[in-house]
């Protein structure tokens, strides 16, 4: 395709939030385009100091480690209060409570190994959906040593606020890509967007093509984080009833308005398994999602915009 006469696009790519983010922006003036894309890397780049567990001055990093109420950012208390409704909507299969669970299985670090069943037990002590209250600006936790990790949600929540920032820059067509978070902004050259949803199982291989505008899409998936231990996959979305690995889904792609509504929900309906997942994602107005089974099935809400 041809762009229209005098329309630039412009795409760059940068390190954010542990995965390579590309945002694309569309607009008749370069320069305007440059600096909007600048403002959205920043503006991720601050999230990412905000909300990361992995960082260990973030805020999210002294709330895990805080023994007291806590007064927190609004941007922190907004991303809380938003996964909260999200851990109740999916009885709990969504918990921004699993951060001592995550760093017992360091999946992602360079020796992860199967914890036995009582440290899995003991990073499991007090987790769950009441156990984070808000109140106001202040955050609560239940018991003083519980590590809150929002690693299921927070991307999603970054890629809505580049967006964000693209658009009160005044561009009119954008899209912000942080390694499977898609949000997008209006149309793309006068038509949806046409997004690729990455095969499960098959690399470099599409399942679907969704044709989307000004919506987000998200896909969660046990193939990119992972590593193996005699023959058996250890990926990074736990299921909190057992401390282990959901088993049920190789990946759930949610589309929704928003990406970290996407997010979370993407991360829930991979713990529920494809029935209770679907249920769910049927059951919420405006959002559509595709679920891939552990063998291989495809499972899709009603309402999605497959393209042909
Ligand atoms: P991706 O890494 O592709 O963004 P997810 O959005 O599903 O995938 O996020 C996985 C991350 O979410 C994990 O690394 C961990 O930080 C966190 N997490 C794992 N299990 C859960 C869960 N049951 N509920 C909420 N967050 C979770
Ligand atoms: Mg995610
Ligand atoms: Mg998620």
């Amino acid at each position: 395709w041809r762009l229209p006469p005098g329309e630039q696009q412009l795409s760059r790519t940068a390190l954010v939030m542990g995965t390579l983010v590309e945002i694309k922006a569309f607009g008749d003036d370069e320069e305007q385009l440059d600096s909007a894309i600048s403002k959205a890397f920043a503006e991720m780049t601050r999230l990412e100091a905000l909300l990361s567990s992995h960082q260990p001055k973030s805020e999210i990093s002294r709330l895990s480690n805080s023994a007291d109420e806590f007064v927190a950012s609004p941007e922190t208390i907004e991303l809380i209060s938003l996964g909260r409704k999200i851990a109740e909507r999916s009885n709990g299969a969504f918990d921004m409570t699993l951060g001592a669970l995550k760093k017992l299985w360091a999946i992602e670090s360079e020796n992860p190994q199967v914890p036995s069943e009582e440290q899995i037990a003991v990073a499991l002590q007090g987790v769950g959906p009441e156990a984070l209250q808000l109140d106001g600006n202040r955050v609560r936790k239940k018991l003083p040593g519980l590590q809150v990790d929002l690693g299921g949600i927070a991307k999603g929540y970054a890629v809505d606020r580049a967006l964000a920032l693209l658009r009160a820059a005044g561009i009119t067509s954008a899209s912000v890509n942080a390694g499977g978070d898609i949000a997008l902004l209006g149309d793309h050259d006068g038509r949806p967007w046409r997004i690729g949803i990455q095969h499960p199982r098959k690399s470099g291989e599409l399942l679907a093509a969704l044709e989307l505008s000004d919506r987000a899409v998200v896909s969660s998936g046990d193939y990119e984080r992972f590593f193996e231990q005699d023959g058996i996959r250890y990926h990074h979305i736990f299921d909190p009833r057992s401390g282990q690995p959901a088993r049920l889904c190789q990946s759930v792609t949610v589309v929704a308005a928003d990406a970290a509504s996407a997010d979370a929900l993407a991360t829930a309906a991979f713990v529920l398994g494809p029935e209770e997942g679907l249920q769910l994602l049927e059951q919420l107005p405006d959002v559509e999602g595709l679920i891939i089974a552990n063998n291989g099935k495809e499972w899709q809400t009603s309402g999605l915009p497959q393209s042909q």
